[in-house]
Parts: structure tokens; C-alpha cells; sequence
């Protein structure tokens, strides 16, 4: 049990597709300390998500939680599948625990249907928008190897934390 290491930009295995986990692993005591040991890691780290190859695992599985007013409940989404896409775009702030010190404006749909297992094994299907919409697609494009610098399209937003807190913490989120 306890904190697990973060692979930070540059670890080959952050560009990596991450393999489909076997249902019948999921109810093991193994995977659920695993998912645990997850949870632990994102906390210690101050993040609200993270995905099984940020910590060396090359595996379809996802961790998420966030306290305060844009906040959501514990996730875990395992084999997760994006099956719908709605019309519009929310450019919002992202940061990652495997990259350091940087945040940049990221555009993405602003609402999505999601299908996954949760930490059950038991199917989830549910919509998602805001903050939760956004964090669970930054995590998911860790499962096919992208971080969210790929998909910034304005590199002038590329921010450092502490520039980031003096200038553009409180800017509020637009919906596109
Ligand atoms: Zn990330």
C-alpha cells in the first residue's frame, strides 16, 4: 500500500497504448490494492486524476477525484469507452502530475457519454460535462499515449505554475 512512482514526460511508457485489463482481474485483491494504491498516489500528488501508464502500468484503468464547487465523486473507469461527443467546445486549463510546473489552454468537447467498468467490474454508462467531461478525457488520452500538450492548439497559452497563479487562475472557463 501507499504512493506509487509517476513517470514524467519523457518515460517511453507515457506514449504507449495502454492494454484492455482482463474483467475476471478486476474483483482480485491485487487490482483493487492497485486501484487503491492509485488513489493514494493521486492524492499525495494534489492531482484529480490519473491513469494506469502515469504510473508504469500499462493498463486500461483510470482514477479520478475532486473536492470543492466544479468537484465530482470518486471514479474509477476501467476499459472506458467515448461513445458520443456533443456539439460543443469548453477551452479550459490543464496541468498533469507527469508534467511539471506547466499549465496550457486545452479545447475539447464540452460534454461526452461515457461507457465503462467500475472498480466492481460492473458496467457504467453516464454522461459527463464541465471540469468532470474535460478531466476524464485529459485521463483517457493517457490510455492511448497522448498527454495534453499534443492537443493544445494555441502553444502561446503554454504556462508556467507560478506565472500561471499571478495571471490566469481566475479567468473563467468559456464554452465554445
Ligand atoms: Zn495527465
Amino acid at each position: 500500500m501507499g504512493a506509487l512512482t509517476i513517470a514524467k514526460l519523457g518515460n517511453p511508457i507515457l506514449r504507449k497504448a495502454a492494454e484492455v485489463v482482463d474483467p475476471d482481474r478486476i474483483l482480485s485483491r491485487t487490482f483493487q490494492q492497485f486501484i487503491d494504491d492509485m488513489f493514494d498516489t493521486m492524492r499525495q500528488n494534489d492531482g484529480i486524476g490519473l491513469a494506469a501508464p502515469q504510473v508504469s502500468r500499462s493498463e486500461q484503468l483510470v482514477v479520478m477525484e475532486c473536492q470543492g464547487n466544479e468537484g465530482f465523486v470518486q471514479t474509477v473507469l476501467i476499459n472506458p469507452k467515448i461513445v458520443f461527443y456533443g456539439p460543443q467546445q469548453v477551452e479550459m486549463w490543464e496541468g498533469c502530475l507527469s508534467v511539471d510546473g506547466l499549465r496550457g489552454k486545452v479545447t475539447r468537447p464540452s460534454m461526452i457519454r461515457v461507457q465503462a467498468l467500475d472498480r466492481d467490474g460492473v458496467d457504467q454508462d453516464f454522461e459527463a460535462d464541465g471540469l468532470y467531461g474535460v478531466c476524464i478525457q485529459h485521463e483517457m488520452d493517457h490510455l492511448i499515449g497522448k498527454v495534453f500538450l499534443d492537443r493544445m492548439t494555441d502553444m502561446s497559452t503554454l504556462t508556467q505554475l507560478e506565472e500561471f497563479t499571478a495571471y490566469w487562475q481566475k479567468e473563467p472557463t468559456t464554452v465554445i
